[in-house]
């Protein structure tokens, strides 16, 4: 596009602000680097009735606190489907978004909190060694407005979509933004109330979350920011919400398997045990009669030595990545393939391998999973 009047622009723009002392980003950058002195005075004000730390505190708390309204998140029914542009894994308690792409989250509540209740939500880093640092857009996606942007600054990671009433807010001691909505109940018949996230910057852009694993936090608060309850979950915005969901629980799954099969294994070795055994082959009866049901189910197999491993992982990449290939163009390679040799037995169609991307793609799937 015009990256290069972007950048231009943005060269002048910084040309004519570094003279004058007015740098907002400058001042922000100065404030971030000095904060860890400020975050222990800040821990020490006595805060009387919430659990966890103040609202406004330097680390931020991630702990669910449902409180005494029973404050809970729910996600839409989401698929595996390529196309999807937003997908919500409950295994991993993780959102899986496009960038820029609506999210829905679903808040529920037991017992209706005050009028004037409020909704915040903030975007901090999951690792303890990077959650000093507050989560912003890449200088990237910060200098190229949008239609979704709206009201909302433009280095703020997460807006509030369709509500007019969002308020956009940066602390002042920790640079931390974050996104205040009114608490809404719900409508009659309804049990939740909706709010519309998009979050507008990559996991992966680099000089922003640079691959960086993040975490949401959405707070219910009163008016005066007492928070009353609270509740996480973690966030990649990628370019295939479906896939990466898919890739990572699965990878769950096998570490969560290995651990149980290493405990069976130990069971079975006991003489006098009939219930591993029956164990074993009930799981293993309906292993193989589900194996008819839809083809984005996720299956796991054991395989003895590495080398047999990378053997039919190179087969189930292939799989995975002719998945990715259009039809027209498999059938392309086919009809090329079939005039070439028509019976060479060793190939199968398996061993389809798409043009180009192929090592970015097989790259792409197992980033940010750390
Ligand atoms: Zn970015």
């Amino acid at each position: 596009m015009n990256d290069q009047a972007d950048s231009k622009d943005f060269e002048d723009l910084w040309n004519s602000m570094v003279p004058g002392a007015d740098v907002n980003w400058e001042t922000n950058f100065l404030s971030e680097s000095q904060f860890d002195e400020k975050v222990f005075e800040e821990l020490q004000l006595p805060e009387p009735y919430v659990s966890g730390a103040p609202p406004c505190s330097t680390v931020p708390t991630i702990t669910d606190y449902p409180g005494v309204h029973d404050f809970q998140l729910r996600f839409p029914q989401s698929s595996f489907a390529k196309s999807a542009t937003s997908t919500y894994s409950a295994d991993l308690n993780k959102l899986y978004c496009q960038r820029a792409k609506t999210c829905p989250v679903q808040m529920v509540v037991g017992e209706r909190p005050p009028v004037g209740s409020l909704v915040r939500a903030t975007a901090v880093y999951k690792k303890s060694e990077h959650v000093a640092e507050v989560v912003k857009r890449c200088p990237h996606h910060e200098r190229t407005p949008e239609s979704n942007d709206g009201p909302a600054p433009s280095s703020h990671l997460i807006l509030v979509e369709g509500n007019r009433q969002a308020e956009y807010q940066q602390d002042p001691n920790t640079g931390r933004q974050s996104v205040l909505v009114p608490y809404e109940p719900p409508q009659q018949g309804s049990e939740h109330t909706t709010a519309l996230f998009n979050y507008m910057c990559m996991s992966s852009c680099m000089g922003g979350m640079s691959r960086r694993p993040i975490l949401t936090i959405v707070t219910l608060e009163t008016q005066e920011g007492k928070v009353l309850g609270r509740r996480c979950f973690e966030v990649r915005v990628c370019a295939c919400p479906g896939r990466d969901r898919k890739t990572e629980e699965t990878n769950f799954r096998n570490a969560q398997e290995a651990k149980t099969s290493a405990k069976t294994a130990t069971k079975r070795s006991l003489p006098e045990d009939p219930q591993a055994g029956a164990g074993a082959h009930a799981e293993g009866s309906k292993k193989a009669k589900s194996s008819s049901s839809t083809e984005e189910e996720l299956f796991t197999l054991q395989v003895r030595g590495r080398e047999r491993y990378e053997m039919l992982k190179k087969t189930n990449d292939s799989l995975e990545l002719t998945d990715l290939v259009p039809p027209s163009d498999v059938e392309k390679y086919r009809q090329k393939h079939n005039s070439r040799g028509a019976n060479r037995r060793e190939r199968d169609s398996s061993a389809v391998e798409p043009k180009k991307g192929k090592r970015l793609l097989v790259k792409g799937e197992k980033c940010d999973s750390d």
